[in-house]
């Protein structure tokens, strides 16, 4: 009797003082910064994972990292951070006269990453070797990749994004296992749980740059273009509504949830790519929870046939 009593008082009472903690931590790392810098107005998430826009005087350059990022007719461009990004970047502003000038180095913060280790699998199932397979594979990360060279004037970006499905989370962005003391590729997106059939929306609007019915590890796979290489990627879709080349708006019901590829249950994993950087879909739209609190559960799992 002693002992529960004394395990549930610390149940109550350890979490005041952790919630603190966990919210002065969630704080300073994930709500959006704006940053004033002469020639330059950034707002986003300075962290790895984390897509700033940038807001420039319509016809200056912009460089990041030593490299020309596009910048929009009203001045607006992106910048974004990989998972691993060095904490360090350049970034350069160059008038088209090149009389004024912005030359400097910005820090990001540095992420913690969920690490899962799973040992004594049998080898095959750790790495496919069936040469077909393989080939199979690459072809198919060929094609993703291919998708997301796109680099267009649209700022589809712009309108604040919304969740493209509503359901608990259930996978985060930047997680990864090591099977077999083999690290495989982190996990990028975030996965909602929700039923196969379940609609999937479009975050925001933009152009389907791939729509691919069944890919080996994703299944049924969309890629949508919001503008400036930066695109969303859906996976695992039990069916696809709209077709390559397809413009989208906020909102547009664009596929279904599914279970297909490599997937071990009906859940939409939404990624996000500015080119080759991967990003964290979640910096992007408000804390699930709320959204969950404020939904009625009849309007989340929608099942709408074809019209
Ligand atoms: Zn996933």
């Amino acid at each position: 009797m002693a002992r529960q009593y004394k395990f549930r008082r610390n149940r109550l009472f350890i979490p005041l003082w952790f919630l603190w903690s966990v919210l002065l931590f969630l704080s300073s790392s994930l709500y959006a910064e704006i940053l004033s810098l002469p020639h330059a107005k950034l707002d986003g998430h300075f962290i790895q994972g984390g897509l700033v826009i940038g807001k420039t005087s319509p016809g200056n350059q912009v460089f990041f990292n030593n490299k020309a990022v596009r910048v929009s007719p009203e001045g607006i461009f992106l910048i974004g951070f990989h998972r691993d990004e060095p904490l360090q970047f350049s970034l350069k502003i160059t008038s088209p006269e090149h009389t004024e000038r912005l030359d400097t180095s910005l820090n990001i913060k540095k992420r913690q990453y969920k690490i899962q280790r799973i040992n004594g699998l049998p080898p095959s199932k750790v790495s496919p070797v069936n040469p077909e397979l393989r080939a199979r594979i690459k072809k198919e990360q060929q094609l993703a990749r291919q998708a997301r060279t796109r680099d267009d004037e649209r700022s589809d970006f712009m309108a604040p994004f919304i969740w493209p499905t509503i359901g608990p989370i259930s996978g985060v962005y930047g997680s990864q296992r090591i099977l077999n003391g083999k690290p495989k590729w982190p996990h990028y997106g975030v996965d909602i749980a929700a039923p196969t059939g379940t609609e999937v929306r479009a975050p925001a609007g933009g152009v389907v740059t791939l729509a691919h019915p069944d890919m080996f590890y994703s299944g049924g796979t969309l890629i949508v273009d919001h503008g400036h290489g930066l695109s969303s990627a859906f996976l695992h879709l039990s069916k696809l509504r709209v077709k390559t080349g397809d413009k989208v708006k906020q909102g547009d019901v664009i596929a279904e949830v599914g279970a297909t590829g490599r997937a071990t249950g009906a859940h939409l994993d939404w990624r996000m790519n500015l080119f080759n950087r991967r990003i964290d879909p979640q910096l992007l739209v408000p804390p699930m929870a709320e959204v969950l609190a404020s939904t009625p559960e009849h309007s989340r799992t929608q099942n709408t046939q074809d019209k």
